[in-house]
């Protein structure tokens, strides 16, 4: 029999609502002081610490941490609500984006009560930003692949080896790295290992990556010898594959993986009010956002299932597919709203914002797991694998 996916509606409570409103106010605020400028895919391409310590003196980095350990104590639909409107607005958050969603809750899970003190309190001030150090040369869909090699060392270890596609990590303080601790065994997931290093040590290099049009947002990152003292390693040696699947889950269940595009869907709707006997504009982004206003839905699902303790590890990985694709869409769509060629730096917000949108688009059904990764996934949920 095929077992069913379920995604309990989940309403927004009025609290939750007057904290989006607050949210929101406090952000056109700052836009009209000249803060920031909206942009696509802002949770990558948008890194101003400045404005990550701004949101972090209000409460709004580090919401679902413990008060013990620098946080706020909020739930997963607050965060949510907070993190669905920075992105609409297109804010520069991506300096704490990683930290706060996944490094802070993956700390808390299983780091030691010294690692908690030490790393927790500067992730929701605002002050420190973490990399994601999955991804290898042959080691992306197959993350058990990875070489990176952890060797024991007086007082530590040394890390040797290579990551990729490593994101903000020229801007970060730490990465953490998933690293083979162990010979290998038959079961290619033991002996992985988590160990935090710090990208200012001896020994780590880093290279840019850059997009087509020279912007550097991720990275080659390589380690050669690099020390890590005992303290950093996350658990014990060993414990790092049923760690990064429960990180995986933080990452691909947000808000992110809906409203990349959303300051170009915006522009769209800016677009089609200027030109109301436009039918067809009408019904290309009255489509979109019936399709925006349900994924938002299953998202907040998501957050709920999150709050209640649950493992959304298979509805995050449905819910991610359908909405990179919809992010896509938005940029596919914008094509038939703007007339003519587009550049960046573009003239009008319409064109800049689509520039951005398919400039970054190929990568939003890659990041954080492909689609067809996600698919077996679900595929698995569903009994049919
Ligand atoms: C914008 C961006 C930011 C990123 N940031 C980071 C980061 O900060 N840190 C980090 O560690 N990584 C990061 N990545 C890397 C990302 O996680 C990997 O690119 C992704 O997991 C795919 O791995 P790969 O590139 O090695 O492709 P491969 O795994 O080689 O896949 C190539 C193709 O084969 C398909 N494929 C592979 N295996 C299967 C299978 N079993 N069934 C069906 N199809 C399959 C894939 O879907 C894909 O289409 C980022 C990527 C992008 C695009």
């Amino acid at each position: 029999m095929v077992a069913l996916i379920e995604l309990e509606p989940v309403a927004e409570p009025a609290s939750v609502r007057a904290l989006r409103e607050e949210v929101r106010a406090w952000l056109a605020a700052e836009r009209r002081q000249g803060t920031f400028e909206p942009t696509c895919d802002s949770w990558l391409a948008g890194f101003s610490p400045a404005f990550s310590r701004k949101l972090a003196a209000r409460g709004w980095v580090g919401m679902m941490l413990p008060p013990e350990y620098g946080g706020h104590g909020r739930s997963g639909l607050e965060r949510f609500a907070v993190t669905a409107e920075l992105l609409a607005a297109g804010a520069p958050v991506a300096a704490h984006w990683v930290a706060d969603r996944q490094m802070a809750p993956m700390i808390l899970r299983y780091g030691t009560e010294a690692q908690k003190r030490r790393f927790l309190p500067p992730i929701a001030r605002g002050e420190e930003y973490w990399a994601i150090g999955m991804s290898e040369p042959g080691a992306g869909s197959d993350l058990a692949a990875v070489r990176t090699r952890l060797e024991p060392a007086d007082g530590g270890w040394r890390l040797t080896g290579q990551k990729l596609w490593s994101s903000g990590a020229h801007g970060c303080h730490y990465m953490m790295v998933l690293c083979r601790s162990g010979p290998p065994e038959p079961d290619r997931h033991a002996g992985l290992t988590n160990v935090v290093v710090d990208l200012r040590a001896p020994g780590v290099t880093i290279r840019p990556i850059r997009l087509l049009n020279g912007e550097h947002h991720f990275n080659e990152v390589t380690f050669d010898g690099v020390f890590v003292p005992d303290d950093h390693v996350i658990g014990s040696p060993g414990d790092g594959w049923a760690q990064v699947t429960a990180e995986l889950a933080f990452e691909r269940s947000g808000p992110e993986r809906i409203l990349s595009t959303y300051p170009l869907l915006a522009e769209m709707v800016r677009a089609a009010a200027a030109r109301p006997d436009d039918d067809r504009l009408a019904t290309l982004v009255g489509g979109l956002a019936a399709d925006l206003w349900a994924l938002l839905r299953m998202s907040r699902a998501i957050a709920g299932m999150l709050d209640r303790g649950r493992d959304p590890e298979v509805e995050a990985a449905l819910v991610k597919d359908l909405g990179t694709r919809f992010e896509q869409r938005v940029a596919e769509a914008g094509r038939a709203v703007h007339p003519g060629p587009v550049r960046l730096p573009a003239a009008d917000p319409l064109g800049q914002r689509l520039a951005e949108a398919i400039l970054h688009a190929p990568g939003f059904t890659i990041r954080g797991g492909t689609n067809e990764i996600l698919r077996g996934i679900v595929a698995r949920g569903l009994g049919l694998r």
